[in-house]
Parts: C-alpha cells; structure tokens; sequence
C-alpha cells in the first residue's frame, strides 16, 4: 500500500535568502515554521560582509520570528575583496558561533553580486584562512562574464565552472571545504556523484528545479516565479538530479534558495531573479521523494545532511507530512501590504498547481 503519512525530523534549509526589513518579517516566520535552522544567505541589501552585519541581519531575523519559536539563522558572509584572513580567524574562535560559511557570487551575476573577487582562486588568504580553520566556502557555482567580459550563455553557466573554476580551486586549495549550491543540471549530478565526499564536497539541491524544467519555465509564455538563478533546465537535467536525491548520498542536501521579491519587482518588464518556495518547499520535496518511490530517503536529505556538513546535530523534534491534495491561494503579504507570491501558486503559477502533500 502506498504510503499516507511521513514523519521525519525537523528539517533543515542550507540555503535561504530572508531579505531585510518588511520582506524580511513577512518571510521569515514562514521559514521558521518547517525548518529548525537554516544558513542565511548574505546578498541581502546592503550586503552582509561584516561580522558586524551578520550581528545585524540575525538580530533582525530574531526579532521577526513568532514569541515560541527556536529557529536558528545560521549567518554567512559575502566574499568580497575587503574579506581578510584575520577575519576568518576570528570567526573560528568566536564561542557564540555566528558565521557558518562564506559565499562566493559570479563576478557580474546574480543580484547582488557586484562585490566579490573575479575568481574565487583569486581570494587567497582568506581561503587558505578557510582551509585552516574549516570555514566552508559556498559556491554559486555558475560562470556569468568570460576572461573577455562577454557574457556566456546562461544555460551553460554550470558547466564551465564545474570544467574550470571548481577544478582550479580544488587544487589551489585541496583542505578547503565546498557546497556548490542549488546543483542543477545533469553534469553537476554526475559530478556530484563522482566527487562528492561528505564533509568535503557537497551539494544542495532545490525543489523547483527537482520538480519543473525549462518547458514549464516558458510554458504559455514566461513564467516569472520560475524565473531563478540556475536557470531551470532541460528535463533531462531535472531527471539527473532526481536520480542523484534518489540515491541517498550522505553529501547532498536540501537547500530551498527561497528568495523573495515583491510582487513589483517579480511581474515587471524586467523580472527579477529568485523563486521564492518557503511555502511549498518541505511539501514538494516530500512529493518528489514519493514520486521516485524513495520516502525512506527524504529523512537524511532534509534533515541529517545539512546539519552535519556545518558541524551540527539534526533536530530532536519531529514534522509528520500526510498526503492530502492542497493549493497555495494566497500571497505573503509584507505589513505594508506588499504581496510576495510563492511558487505552485494558484493563480500566478503555471495554471491550478496542485501539492500532494501537506504538513499534518
Ligand atoms: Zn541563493
């Protein structure tokens, strides 16, 4: 008989944008509700480049969650030039343990991208700092501008990092350990699955791109809550890293890259990047697992792997997921009445989507 019901411990989201200020108090209580701990990404606005800001935007993070709540935002910092070593040294002997990873963006990328180093070899002392004092380093492992500055294409932005960029720095610096973030297309799974080792190399994985491909990214038109960085790709891509979930490897995660825009910057003439997911995320990562037939999976990928890659324990709660059809109607609507609409959504989605599984 077909499984009915789920209970696994609280998961954990190795990837998340909670945004700052009114984005930020309407998204994060969202966040919270289904997930434990999470490692906040710092593209925020202004970035987050200092420990002095990290302090900041978890202070905001903390003030917006709900009175009974113990969620924990795991603070990053932004490779920028201005990152030294000292400061790396002083995250790994601070007994508060505020920084978890530092997070490297494509030169000319996605939002916010405009502050690191060209090429993330180029960092060196901050990252032989990393190596020494295991600080992660967290990769969007995509190429935006070639040595030239042309762009390439968009839809090969994985593949020439993972051919170039990520082998250069693995040899550059073969102590440092790597998350190559949102892993979306079949040659990041199939180098995953070569050269994945846990606590070395890892990787995380979204639900939108383990459960939509370009086809239904530009189906009847441009869907703009799939418009993300990786771009969704073809199906064959998303086949590769369903296989890759499926196979229960200790060094692959859920990272949501739940990223949220207002409602005017999403549907606009110039639609922002991010998919944002909070809403749907644990329900369509539950979904996908019960579709590949690989329930017994979804424990470890959700809620084990996350955690222990950042030297942390998994959650002793528990979160029961029953199979129960269910649609997303609504918005989250900031306090000023800004709308943010989730992905799968009703109306804006890709037509009357329907989640199969819900939080019981
Ligand atoms: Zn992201």
């Amino acid at each position: 008989m077909a499984q009915s019901s789920i209970t696994i411990k609280k998961p954990f989201d190795s990837h998340v944008h909670l945004r700052r200020g009114a984005v930020l108090r309407a998204v994060t209580p969202v966040t919270a509700e289904k997930f434990w701990g999470a490692i906040v990404m710092p593209n925020t606005d202004p970035i987050v480049a200092t420990i002095e800001q990290a302090v900041e935007n978890k202070k905001e993070i903390l003030a917006a969650l709900p009175a009974d709540t113990t969620f924990k935002p795991l603070m990053t910092l932004y490779l920028t030039k201005d990152l030294t070593a000292s400061v790396i040294e002083k995250i790994a002997v601070d007994k508060e343990k505020l920084i978890y990873g530092v997070k490297y963006y494509p030169w000319g990328y996605s939002i916010n991208s405009q502050w690191g180093p060209r090429d993330a070899s180029d960092a060196s002392p901050v990252l032989h700092a990393m190596e020494e004092t295991g600080l992660p380093l967290l990769l969007h492992s995509e190429v935006h501008l070639n040595a030239e500055n042309h762009e390439e294409d968009p839809y090969d932005g994985e593949k020439l990092f993972l051919k170039d960029t990520l082998p250069r720095l693995m040899d550059k610096y073969p102590r440092l350990k790597i998350s190559l973030e949102h892993m979306s297309s079949k040659l990041g799974a199939d180098f995953m699955e070569k050269n994945g080792k846990e606590g070395k190399l890892v990787a995380t994985i979204t639900p939108h791109h383990l459960v939509y491909d370009r086809t239904d990214a530009f189906r009847t038109g441009y869907r703009a809550l799939l418009n993300c960085k990786p771009l969704i790709k073809r199906t064959e891509d998303k086949n590769a890293i369903r296989e890759l979930v499926k196979k229960g490897l200790p060094f692959i995660s859920a990272g949501t890259d739940s990223a949220p825009h207002p409602e005017s910057r999403k549907f606009s003439s110039c639609c922002v990047y991010g998919a944002f997911n909070a809403p749907v995320a644990l329900e369509l990562y539950t979904q996908v697992f019960d579709e590949l037939g690989c329930l017994d999976k979804l424990e470890g990928f959700l809620s084990v792997n996350g955690p222990r890659f950042f030297g942390l324990k998994p959650a002793e709660e528990t979160i029961t997921l029953v199979k129960e059809d269910w649609q997303v109607t609504e918005p989250v609507v900031t306090e000023e009445g800004i709308k943010i609409w989730s992905v799968c959504d009703k109306t804006h989605g890709l037509g009357n989507e329907v989640i199969h599984w819900k939080i019981a």
